[in-house]
């Protein structure tokens, strides 16, 4: 899996990416992490990217040509190999796109390459984001101040997925989202911590007591915070005689 990111702040990206987890895995080379400057494809020569917006209005706008340029040397980049025939998913992380979720991570992991365009100010001259972005991605109904901490948000979710970023690969299977459910509580030494026990039932060695407790405290928690998930996930008999149980 290579990213590619295009952004005002790469600095900003390395240093996030090449912190825990991803960055263990960029170390191993099972991730791999470019940041492009779009300012280094400033057309005026002295670094400007941004001009005003036509027809008046509040902040500036990242201009179409020093994105083209940025994303052409990307693609040339990662076109140099010759296993590569398909042109790169290009995702312009923007509050306008579709709401980031699991099932995204998952589909997007299974791409060997993907490039994000990071905007700043009001935004990107639209006709740059009709000419190259495949994919608009909203990382939720709020906005901040740039591209990055979403490209971040994606990046950190999609090595996720990727095949021995996790040590162990069941963790991310059972995980919160992973079917619909989110993940039930754990608990960790000691046993009691200020008069607070760990459940018993996970104390008594029992696996099938345990994941059914754990299958239920999943059903309870999706039940109380995001019942709307429920309707897509896969229930058993068991589950849904416990789901009613709670209604009663
Ligand atoms: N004027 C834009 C609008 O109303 O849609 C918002 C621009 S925002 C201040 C600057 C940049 O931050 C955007 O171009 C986008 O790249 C990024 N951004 C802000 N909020 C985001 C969100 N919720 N998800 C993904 N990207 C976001």
């Amino acid at each position: 899996m290579n990213f590619y990111v295009m952004t005002l702040f790469p600095e900003m990206i390395e240093q996030g990416m090449h912190t825990s987890i991803t960055g263990r895995a960029i170390a191993k080379g099972l991730l791999s992490l470019k940041t492009v400057n779009i300012r280094d494809y400033s057309v005026t020569g002295n670094g400007r990217i941004d001009d005003y917006p036509y027809g008046g209005g509040a902040g500036m706008v990242m201009q179409a040509e020093p994105i083209w340029r940025a994303y052409e040397d990307v693609k040339k980049q990662i076109q140099a190999d010759p296993a590569v025939s398909e042109s790169p998913r290009v995702i312009y992380l923007t509050p306008q796109g579709r709401v980031f979720h699991q099932e995204m991570a998952q589909e997007l992991a299974a791409e060997e390459n993907l490039i994000f365009l990071c905007g700043h100010y009001e935004g990107v001259d639209e006709r740059v984001i009709e000419a190259i972005v495949t994919d608009q991605v909203s990382i939720g109904d709020y906005v901040l101040t740039g591209g990055e901490l979403p490209a971040m948000v994606m990046m950190d979710a999609i090595s996720r997925m990727v095949p021995g970023v996790l040590s162990n690969a069941e963790s991310g299977q059972s995980e919160s989202f992973s079917d619909h459910l989110l993940e039930y509580p754990q608990y960790s030494r000691p046993e009691v911590w200020r008069d607070r026990p760990v459940p018993p039932v996970l104390l008594s060695g029992h696996h099938g007591n345990v994941d059914r407790w754990r299958r239920e405290q999943s059903l309870l928690r999706t039940m109380q915070n995001r019942p709307e998930l429920l309707k897509d996930a896969k229930l058993g008999k068991k589950d849904i005689a416990f789901l009613e149980s709670l209604s009663d």
